[in-house]
Order: structure tokens, then C-alpha cells, then sequence
């Protein structure tokens, strides 16, 4: 970090407990400022625009933040295909979690309002399984590609949630894999709290990806622009009790790798909860991740090396956000990886940001004949070896 960078990163404050507290320990440098448009061209996704990333790790409340993130260049409303609704193992995670929901909040005839809804397909099953109605947010929703199509009972905003939007009804406020995006946390869930009321009956439920798994498992393919806001448990737990939520309940799901908070209006003083007590587990983490980083990013450099001096052919599982990541982050070229493997039938024939692969379906496969498949996610190793033997494929299945 340059030292001119250093000393004005230093002046910047927790933005979720507002104090000046902040540690940098991880930087990349022109990361493409999106991963997940669809960019149909290679000239465009080779010459996104790029933005740096610089984390600082709050030990005041054990928040991470980016600190060099803008969100002037980071634009929703666009072709963004973030959706995760091909995956059968990632659709039954969702029919669980809304069962649970239902379950454990009693959401029966009521109103929900979900903040960053997608293309409303949890929505949609919270209002179809619990008998509810809906209201979704979300500035990349769009009626066409929605795959759950129209409902009398849900009605969908294709917007931000902002200020204009606070006398928002609802019974229950749901908010899934949004927050991470919001560099403004204590703002934006000050917000959410205005827009709760003070009715201790309403439950608000946050989804959010869990700091810790990314820290403890070196994924460094899990830190990219659009995420400029980590939590742990305890940070999360932090900043909705400073801005005046009671937090009732604090997991982890798919693996350990997605953080739930379920919280209600009140003065953020009811009894904490063991979760909540991790400050020092997360410092331990980020300087866990500082040791480990290099060494690993220089094992897969190695790799992806031999690799091509033995001409295998590689591919990448996995068009997303973490595979724009993972190939950025190590600088892997076009001769180390030509093509990048996406179910998502939207993605077919589209680039992956920064380092330009084209993105292939499956069915590709079979022609050109991979050596060695890479797999961002190591959730769907199971899906995937079943998808590449039914093709007739065995190729070195490798997980990050
Ligand atoms: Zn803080």
C-alpha cells in the first residue's frame, strides 16, 4: 500500500460502529468493479472498469470493510445475473431455510417485504409455502426473466429500497445477500429500523456470507469489489443492536458458509448471546488469512504453470462472482484458461469480467474435452462429478 494511500485509508471510520478503529490487511488491485453482468463480448469484459480493494478489519466490532470501495461504479439496474436458482442443491437450501422461517416466526397470512429480492423466487416461496403476501426490492428485477412469474400476491419494486420506501408496510422484513453489497451499514440498517417501526412483534431477517468461512478457509475468491462489507456473528449482531434492534437469534447455513441474524425492534440492550462473543476469533482469523494467503496463491500460480507447459486443458466451474475472483486474483490468462463452466443458460456465450474466458454450458464439455475441471464451489462437487460422468467425462475434478 502506498504510503500516501495508507494515511488517508487511516482518517477512514468503522462504518459500522462508526469509530476509527480500522486495520488494512488485504489488498488487490484493479478488481473488476462487477462479476456478475453479462458481458457479451470479450473486448468489453477484458476492459471492465476496475477499482481497488483494500480491507480493514475494525477491532472495535470486528467489521470488514473495503475501504477504497465506490459505489458510484457499481451500477444494479444493469444485465446483473446473480441468481443461484439453477442449482438443485442450492433450491433445496432455499425451500428449507423459507420452511424455517415459516416455522420458527409463524409467517401465516402475513406481509413480507424482502430487500434485494432478485428475481423473487425466495419471496415467492415464503408467500406460496406460509400462505403470505409480498412486496420485493430490487433494482435488477425484471418481469421477464423472473422464473417465478406474476402473482396477485406478491407485488415487485424494481429499485433500490431507499429512504422513499420507509413507510413500507410489512410483518416480516427480510434482506438475503444484500448488506455485503452496502458499504454504509449502520445507514442503511438504520433505515431497515425506521422502516420496522417500533412494533417488537416484527422480525427482521438478514442473510449475509460468513466472514469467517472466507477468512478461516483463505477464500480469497470470496472477496470481490461488489462484496465490500464482511461479518462474523458478532459484527453483525453489533451493528443491529447500535442501531436499535434486539437481536434474537445468530447461525450459520449451507456449510457454514451464509450468516443468519433474526432481530426486532427495541434498544439493542436485550441479553447477548455466546455467538456474539468473537471479537478475538476474528482478529485470529484476519491474521490466520494474512499468513496463509501468499502460500496458497502461489501453489495454485504453480499449478496453473505446469499445467500449461503439459498442455492439459482446464477449465473453471463456475462463472460467478467467485471465479472472476479466483482468476483475477491470481492473474490466470487466457492461454492458462480458456473456457469457464456456468448451468446458468443466461451466462452461455457470455465473458468472464477482467480476464475475458468465455462462459460455456455443460453440454460443451464432451467436445473439448477437460483435463482438469475446477470447481469454485466445493458445495457442488457432488452435482458436478454426477453432471461430468453422465456426459461420459472423468477429468481431475479439483475443488478451491
Ligand atoms: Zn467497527
Amino acid at each position: 500500500m502506498t504510503e500516501h494511500l495508507k494515511i488517508d485509508m487511516e482518517k477512514r471510520a468503522c462504518p459500522s460502529c462508526e469509530t476509527t478503529a480500522l486495520h488494512f490487511f488485504y489488498e488487490v488491485k484493479q478488481a473488476p468493479v462487477h462479476s456478475v453482468l453479462l458481458l457479451h463480448d470479450r473486448e468489453t469484459a477484458v476492459n471492465f472498469p476496475t477499482g481497488d480493494i483494500i480491507l480493514g478489519h475494525c477491532q472495535e466490532c470486528g467489521f470488514i470493510t473495503n475501504a477504497a470501495f465506490n459505489d458510484a461504479q457499481q451500477d444494479y439496474a444493469g444485465e446483473y445475473e446473480a441468481t443461484q436458482g439453477f442449482s438443485p442443491t442450492f433450491n433445496a437450501f432455499h425451500r428449507r431455510l423459507a420452511a424455517d422461517l415459516i416455522e420458527r416466526y409463524d409467517l401465516h397470512n402475513k406481509h413480507i417485504v424482502e430487500i434485494g429480492c432478485g428475481m423473487g423466487e425466495f419471496l415467492h416461496l415464503l408467500c406460496e409455502m406460509g400462505d403470505n403476501t409480498g412486496t420485493g426490492f430490487d433494482p435488477a428485477y425484471v418481469k421477464e426473466r423472473s422464473l417465478v412469474g406474476e402473482s396477485d400476491k406478491i407485488t415487485f419494486i424494481a429499485d433500490y429500497f431507499s429512504e422513499q420506501y420507509v413507510n413500507t408496510p410489512g410483518d416480516f422484513f427480510a434482506c438475503k445477500m444484500t448488506l455485503e453489497h452496502i458499504p454504509n451499514t449502520a445507514e442503511f440498517v438504520r433505515m431497515v429500523r425506521q422502516t420496522v417501526g417500533d412494533n417488537p412483534n416484527k422480525t427482521v431477517f438478514f442473510q449475509v456470507p460468513n466472514a469467517r468461512y472466507v477468512l478461516g478457509d483463505v477464500a480469497f475468491w470470496d472477496i470481490y469489489y461488489e462484496h465490500c462489507s464482511y461479518f462474523s456473528m458478532g459484527s453483525i449482531a453489533r451493528l443491529f443492536r447500535h442501531v436499535g434492534f434486539d437481536v434474537m437469534d445468530l447461525w450459520t447455513d449451507y456449510d457454514d458458509q451464509y450468516l443468519m441474524i433474526a432481530a426486532r425492534p427495541g434498544k439493542g440492550d436485550n441479553p447477548q448471546l455466546a455467538q456474539e462473543d468473537d471479537l478475538a476469533l476474528v482478529a485470529a482469523d484476519v491474521a490466520y488469512f494474512t499468513d496463509a494467503f501468499g502460500q496458497l496463491a502461489e501453489d495454485w500460480r504453480r499449478r496453473f504453470t505446469a499445467y500449461k507447459r503439459n498442455g492439459r486443458r482446464v477449465v473453471l466451474w463456475g462463472g460467478g462472482s467467485k471465479g472472476v475472483s479466483f482468476l483475477t486474483g491470481l492473474g490466470i490468462t487466457l492461454d492458462d484458461v480458456q473456457y469457464v463452466v456456468d448451468i446458468n443458460p443466461n451466462k452461455t456465450g457470455t465473458f468472464m469480467a477482467g480476464t475475458g474466458q468465455e462462459i460455456v454450458a455443460p453440454q460443451f464439455l464432451p467436445e473439448y474435452k477437460p483435463d482438469i475441471v475446477i470447481v469454485m464451489n466445493p458445495i457442488y462437487r457432488n452435482e458436478i462429478r454426477r453432471d461430468l460422468k453422465e456426459m461420459g467425462l472423468a477429468p481431475q475434478v479439483l475443488t478451491v
